[in-house]
């Protein structure tokens, strides 16, 4: 039987919101033996995906095996609500394989409410929070719109897109934290008052879905998941989990001339543009308005058509996001090949809400004003499901090591992509939505989703969320492995060699990584140590940024406006990442050397 809290009022953390940071921070907690309460407006609609039916992709699957094996849960729930899995960028180097899953929505969220309610140490409870009680700089519990008092040690905020939420279609708007649920108009009041927090505000917009019925496939393009998948998490029954998986396929299509001209003709009407939604969208996940305005040369984009479910006839549009009208939105999806019949079943939308600037946060997510209250997700500024649930894994943490009278666990740039994450919100801040790449990340090399487990199981066993049986598994694998780096034949390896989720298979792939990438690691880490050394290396005043092509068009952008004259200037310009540092280091010392052919 379940080891039940007990309804109280007293308990050692309170997490607000059941998205899918409040669910890795609600775990996380419980597991580490705390009484944790998790509150959320709406019990049907835990881990709700609010808008792409998938889970991982570039970057993200990074941080999906990242929280897994440290011993979160996305990775689980994904396999086992799955109905698509994939490498991507399997053509490339390692360093950039992505796994990513197309989910059964409600499955997923079945799943998690599943596993939160037989959880030992944990309560959850439908309401909405009003209020952060605080004393003396220090967080004691929330208040409940309903008037009760919930006292605690620490309180996690993973309120999402839900505070003042204000959803825009076309010239209408009202309130809400998505689509027909409703927004949280107290705490942002309670945030900026009782914890001295500043609040901005950011926007973002989903796609209409349409009935699978009314597509025309023959006119797509079809994509099949992998042959032979690879589940995200070390803790699925991997024989049983491939005999059982099955997959549906998406499809490919892409907008044209008709579209183009229907949302150029349109664009005043729609809400991205109206001057309504005043705050800044995600860069890289744009409308298709915006896209066609800043894309001017594109003759189309690409629109992936991806299932929602194994029992359901929705279709997600993804790559139409859209703050169009409903009548221009139905029309704009009849322009495109293949859904000249489409019928739409929900409309696009954009949405507007409050997030807290993420610097008056430390690197463990607790605030800087407030002790015990931790943020985590979208909350922060960042946007993406994986994003959030790294975050409430580590608030969650960190709030149970601080209530434990343990050290707190802080990420770094070298060990993950939630390390360059958190480093990178609550150093640099934001002005966009945050979503993570795999360009951020300058150690890419030996930051690998194939080796999650290398970098990351012992801290997960350390902090008690990876078991014994689990860790002595582990164990074996990492020390077949050092024996293979200390010259071990591999030919006489054996199967006690390992024990699974650790295959003989999967010993012999990492040790052929491992040598494929011995020697740039090695440049790598000289590299980081360079640019350590490197802070104020000169640039030339007249150097052309636009010659480096490995730099994105807005850091180029970014660099001939303010023409830094150092590199250390130039790392400390907003957005530029460590990666970008690297590479125009090495141009640097082309351009240095093509300067001294010459003479
Ligand atoms: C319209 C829309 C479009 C999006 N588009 C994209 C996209 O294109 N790409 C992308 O990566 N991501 C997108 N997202 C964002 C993605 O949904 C989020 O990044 C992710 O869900 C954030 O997770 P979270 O746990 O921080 O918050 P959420 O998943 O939003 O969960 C917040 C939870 O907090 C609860 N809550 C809020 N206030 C209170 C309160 N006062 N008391 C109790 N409970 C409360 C809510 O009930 C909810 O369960 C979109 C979201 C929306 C709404």
């Amino acid at each position: 039987m379940k080891t039940s809290v007990r309804n109280k009022q007293k308990y050692n953390v309170v997490v607000i919101g059941a998205g899918h940071a409040g669910c890795e921070a609600a775990m996380a907690c419980a597991k580490m033996g705390l009484s944790t309460l998790l509150i959320t407006l709406n019990i049907d609609f835990i881990a709700k995906m609010s808008c792409n039916p998938s889970i991982g992709g570039i970057a993200k699957g990074q941080i999906v095996r990242e929280i897994d094996a440290m011993g979160g849960v996305m990775g689980l729930v994904t396999d086992y609500s799955g109905l698509q899995f994939k490498m991507l960028n399997h053509s490339k180097g390692h360093a950039v394989w992505s796994p990513r899953a197309q989910c059964d929505k409600s499955l997923y969220s079945l799943l998690m409410s599943k596993l939160l309610q037989g959880q030992d140490n944990l309560n959850l409870l439908q309401s909405e929070v009003k209020r952060i009680l605080v004393k003396n700089d220090k967080v004691y519990g929330v208040k409940l719109l309903t008037g009760e008092k919930i006292e605690s040690d620490s309180v996690i905020v993973t309120t999402g897109t839900f505070l003042k939420g204000v959803i825009y279609t076309g010239k209408y708007h009202f309130n809400g934290g998505r689509f027909n649920e409703k927004s949280s108009l107290y705490l942002s009041q309670s945030l900026a008052n009782d914890c001295g927090l500043l609040l901005n505000r950011f926007k973002t917009t989903t796609t209409p879905r349409v009935n699978a019925l009314s597509i025309n496939y023959s006119k797509l393009q079809k994509q099949l998941g992998d042959t032979f998948p690879s589940p995200f998490s070390h803790f699925t029954n991997i024989k049983r989990w491939q005999q059982n998986l099955y997959q549906l396929p998406c499809w490919i299509t892409y907008t044209n001339y008709k579209t183009h001209k229907l949302v150029k003709e349109n664009i005043h009407l729609s809400s991205i543009n109206i001057g309504k939604v005043n705050s800044k969208s995600p860069r890289y996940c744009p409308s298709i308005e915006e896209k066609i305005e800043r894309y001017t040369d594109k003759e189309q984009h690409r629109i992936f058509i991806e299932p929602e479910g194994y029992y359901t006839n929705e279709i997600y549009l993804n790559g139409l996001y859209t703050g169009l009208p409903f009548n221009l939105q139905q029309k704009m999806i009849n322009s495109i090949i293949g859904l000249e019949k489409a019928i739409v079943i929900r409309y696009g939308y954009a949405i507007e809400y409050d997030y807290v600037d993420p610097t008056q946060l430390n690197r463990t997510l607790e605030t800087k004003t407030i002790q015990g209250l931790f943020l985590g997700g979208q909350i922060n500024g960042t946007t993406g499901y994986e994003e959030a649930a790294a975050q409430g894994f580590i608030a969650g943490v960190n709030a149970g090591l601080r209530i434990l009278g343990k050290d707190s666990l802080i990420l770094t740039r070298d060990n993950s992509y939630i390390g360059v994450l958190i480093d990178d919100i609550t150093t640099k801040g934001i002005d966009e939505p945050y979503r993570m790449f795999t360009s951020r990340v300058e150690c890419r090399l030996s930051i690998r989703n194939d080796n999650a487990d290398l970098r990351l199981m012992d801290i997960g066993h350390s902090i008690n969320l990876i078991s014994d049986k689990m860790y002595n598994k582990f164990k074996l694998y990492k020390n077949t492995l050092k024996r293979l780096y200390n010259n071990f034949n591999i030919n006489n390896l054996s199967k006690k060699c390992v024990v699974l989720p650790w295959s003989l298979d999967k010993v012999k792939e990492e040790f052929k990584i491992y040598k494929k990438y011995e020697g740039y690691i090695k440049i790598q880490n000289d590299m980081l140590q360079k640019l350590k050394k490197n802070e104020s290396r000169k640039i030339p005043i007249n150097f052309d940024y636009n010659k480096v092509s490995s730099l994105s068009y807005e850091t180029k952008q970014r660099l001939s406006t303010i023409k830094p004259t150092t590199i250390g200037q130039a790392a400390r310009i907003k957005a530029i990442t460590p990666s970008d540092i690297a590479i125009l280091n090495i141009y640097l010392e082309k351009y240095k050397k093509s300067l001294i052919c010459k003479k």
